[in-house]
């Protein structure tokens, strides 16, 4: 049997970040403002580096361009996915991302981002912004001008389990008090719309209203969610979506259940709980990778996991 890819994660502080890392997930972050813990990344920004096995010590972008075999010989300069856990303690910026076509053109052959969100958990009376109100480009562009950021902005209640598509050209913010799971194009461009007016060290961070403009969509249509759920003996997998560039699913393991294997490979995160892949103890806050021709894979254990794939 092939060896799983268990990685290490990179962690990021930022000024709306918090603990939850350590306190939801145990993590060793390196702050009590940590926002983002890059799970499975080979990004140049924050590279993951293989925990354990043949390929311990080696960087996820390292196997993606050395051991492409791996991944089932997938074309691509780039690992396609990054995912990320994110914990909100502040709001997050209210922002934006181009497509694959605008980023070619304007951020020197960068990749544009969809993104989707997992809400893992959140307050309750739990928010976050996705879409506008502006009818049509005119409307946005007035709207940003006179700065009537309550009436664009598009807020909506959530709660723990919920999912969201963000499509590029939506606008969307993640708010206070909320922790999500993130499956993402690898990309790392963003426009940032509207910052709350706050300060950081004395100055307001910079916007890219023009950007901003080019890119957003109007009116604002929703990603497309197709929940779907499979039950089986001993476990629920539920359907997310499945776009261009990933798809996305919850499992929700009672017992002992075999999976199989039909994609190039598989990456999976343990959200809750505990258990074994193939004898192989894991707990939540693991991330890994099934490589190309793992095959089947048995989950054992009392757990929900995040999966994904291309
Ligand atoms: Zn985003």
């Amino acid at each position: 049997m092939k060896d799983v890819i268990f990685l290490e994660p990179v962690f990021k502080e930022m000024i709306w970040g918090g603990n939850r890392l350590r306190t939801d997930f145990g993590y060793d972050i390196p702050s009590d403002y940590t926002g983002e813990c890059w799970a499975v990344s080979a990004h140049a920004n924050g590279d993951c580096t293989v925990k354990s096995g043949l390929y311990k010590g080696e960087k996820l972008s390292g196997l993606w361009k050395n051991h492409r075999e791996l991944f089932g010989g997938v074309k691509g300069e780039t690992f396609p996915l990054l995912i990320k856990i994110i914990d909100a303690k502040a709001d997050l910026s209210i922002q934006v991302h181009p497509d694959n076509e605008y980023a070619y053109r304007y951020e020197k052959g960068s990749l544009g981002k969809t993104e989707c969100w997992y809400i893992l958990d959140c307050d309750a009376d739990g928010k976050i912004v996705v879409g506008h109100n502006a009818k049509d480009k005119e409307e946005l562009k007035n709207m940003i001008a006179e700065g009537r950021w309550r009436e664009l902005i598009r807020v909506l209640p959530i709660k723990k389990g919920d999912f969201f598509q963000i499509e590029p050209g939506t606008v969307h913010a993640i708010k206070a008090g909320t922790v999500i799971l993130e499956t993402q194009q690898n990309s790392d461009i963003t426009y940032r719309l509207y910052d709350y007016d706050r300060l950081s060290g004395g100055k307001p961070r910079e916007l890219h209203i023009a950007k901003s403009i080019d890119v957003i969509k109007c009116p604002h249509v929703d990603g497309a969610v197709n929940r779907k759920e499979i039950k089986l003996e001993h476990a629920v997998v539920e359907e997310f979506i499945t776009c261009q560039y990933y798809s996305v699913k919850k499992l929700s393991v009672n017992g002992r259940q075999v999976f199989k294997q039909t994609e190039p490979f598989t990456i999976l995160s343990v959200i809750e709980g505990e258990g074994f892949l193939d004898g192989i103890k894991i707990i939540k806050g693991d991330h890994f990778i099934l490589p190309a021709g793992y095959g089947d894979y048995c989950l054992e254990g009392h757990m929900r996991l995040i999966t994904s794939h291309i």
